[in-house]
């Protein structure tokens, strides 16, 4: 197998074995990035001298005798995380040219470990999107199908990740946009419980409701690329003093004895038939694996939508606010007072997404609708975390599609934005739970993967790592390669 095809587990035992160097393994990627990408187009920008520096950085840990499961990784960071001396745009033209001082926490925790940082990867302007068509540099393509979107907004990592250009890679998940893309580029994908990963230097989108995620090539790899970026952080007041388990030792190949829910409004009229058809066959897999299945419901699911769409914009509003030409990236010192300064760099610099969403926040929040929208919104919030709490209290994790399809051709949904918020129906709920979820490959239809995601309960990621690892080794389709 080519090195740069390798799970980070298999890559940790060849390069614990002397089998291969990091500075070897971060060729073969750099490599693949060089004859794929061109096509793919899932990074915004590489750092190739850094990556190989890091890469003989970690070949001499390594001779010293350190060891990490991450020690001499190549991976690839979402654009939407700080990393110091890297451009960090955002995917947004507002930012192009801004370079962050500082790493993000989980950047930084990677760098620790003697992680090789390969580069930026595209995404959504401000992960708003389900496509990367939002970005504002260009569009990434679908490995599996050069035609159609990876999925958004992470993506440049998800396509990154099912194209080998990297070995695994971090992305960030508001509204879906780990789980989304990972589906539909037929890899894993972790949205962690609000609160277990630092925030600190992921750049807000909607601060309640975003968590930086891993995505890999199988289950195995997401539960030693979360294990490396959980836990408290002083600089993220929102990140929660809770021990981080052994992410590993929760790999079991069974499910024996667990109780398993699957949602009835969640395999609604609608869907794709095969993705129906592929979530059905996953829940006989794992009843042969030894669990039982009970039907639940979560009877406020149709309000997600709206809800998120309220809240999301509202907090989108407010923090974009600080991108005003003074402080970071594109500026227009020429305009002839602050104001017109103002305007001409956010007239510039945001796209219409962007645009559109701090126009929705900033009316949602005006005096006079506040009551009717965000308040009444953060109500029903309650109501759908009150779902996942009850439906929670009868099993140990739900099993649900991750998308009602798979991915869709570039083009097809951007003008029409409700159809394209729509494409997230069964991601967008657990963001407003707060809950931790997975999307695993499933299955396929004319050779575009399916997802199968796993819900679990306030940190409890260990429950759903091991139901979705219990499923992944009684099938093969996480080892399926795109024809890119
Ligand atoms: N697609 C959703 C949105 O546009 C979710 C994006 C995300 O999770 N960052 O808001």
């Amino acid at each position: 197998m080519e090195l740069n095809a390798l799970t980070i587990h298999d890559a940790h035992d060849a390069l614990r074995r002397g089998e291969v160097s990091s500075v070897e393994l971060t060729r073969a990627v750099l490599n693949r990035i060089e004859a794929v990408d061109g096509r793919v187009r899932a990074y915004l920008r590489t750092t190739p001298e850094q990556a190989l520096a890091d890469a003989a950085a970690a070949d001499r840990r390594r001779a010293a005798g350190e060891d990490h499961p991450l020690l001499g990784i190549p991976l690839a960071i979402k654009d939407v995380l700080s990393t110091a001396g890297v451009e960090t745009t955002c995917g947004s033209r507002i930012l192009e040219g801004f370079v962050p001082p500082y790493d993000a926490t989980v950047v930084a925790r990677l760098r620790r470990v003697g992680a090789v940082l390969l580069g930026k990867t595209n995404t959504d302007e401000f992960a708003m999107g389900s496509s990367t068509e939002n970005s504002g540099y260009f569009t990434t393509h679908n490995p599996w199908d050069l035609e159609r979107v990876p999925g958004g907004s992470s993506g440049g990592s998800a396509a990154a990740v099912a194209a080998d250009e990297c070995l695994g890679a971090l992305g960030s998940d508001t509204g879906g946009s780990v789980r989304q893309p990972a589906a539909l580029c037929g890899v894993a994908g972790l949205k962690p419980t609000y609160g277990r990963v630092s925030r600190y230097g992921l750049v807000a989108f909607a601060s309640s409701l975003d968590q930086v995620g891993p995505l890999g090539k199988d289950v195995t790899d997401c539960a030693l690329l979360l294990g490396a970026i959980a836990g408290h952080d002083p600089r993220d007041a929102t990140s929660a003093d809770v021990p981080v388990p052994d992410y590993l030792a929760a790999l079991r190949p069974d499910v024996a004895g667990m109780r398993l829910g699957v949602a009835r409004e969640y395999l609604s009229n609608g869907m794709q038939p095969e993705v129906t058809e592929a979530v059905r066959a996953a829940l006989d897999v794992l009843v042969g694996l030894g669990a039982e299945i009970v039907e639940v419901s979560l009877p406020h699911t149709e309000y997600a939508l709206p809800t998120y769409y309220l809240i999301a914009p509202a907090e989108a509003s407010a923090n974009l606010a600080r991108f005003d030409g003074v402080r970071y990236g594109l500026s227009h010192p020429e305009a002839p007072d602050i104001w017109e300064a103002y305007r001409r760099t956010r007239q510039e610099g945001f796209g219409a997404e962007v645009k559109r969403r701090i126009m929705l926040g900033t009316y949602a929040l005006s005096a006079g609708y506040y009551d009717a929208y965000y308040l009444k919104a953060q109500k029903v919030r309650t109501l759908i975390k009150r779902d996942f709490d009850d439906a929670l209290k009868r099993c140990n994790a739900l099993v649900v599609p991750t998308t009602p399809a798979t991915a869709f051709r570039i083009g097809e949904k951007t003008d029409d934005p409700l159809r394209m918020y729509l494409f997230d129906v069964f991601t967008l709920p657990l963001n407003l739970a707060g809950l931790c979820g997975i999307s695993v490959p499933c299955g396929f239809a004319e050779g575009l993967p399916i997802g199968l995601q796993v819900l679990g309960g306030a940190y409890d990621e260990a429950t759903i790592l091991r139901v979705a690892y219990a499923y992944e080794q009684a099938t093969d389709w996480h080892r399926r390669t795109p024809p890119v």
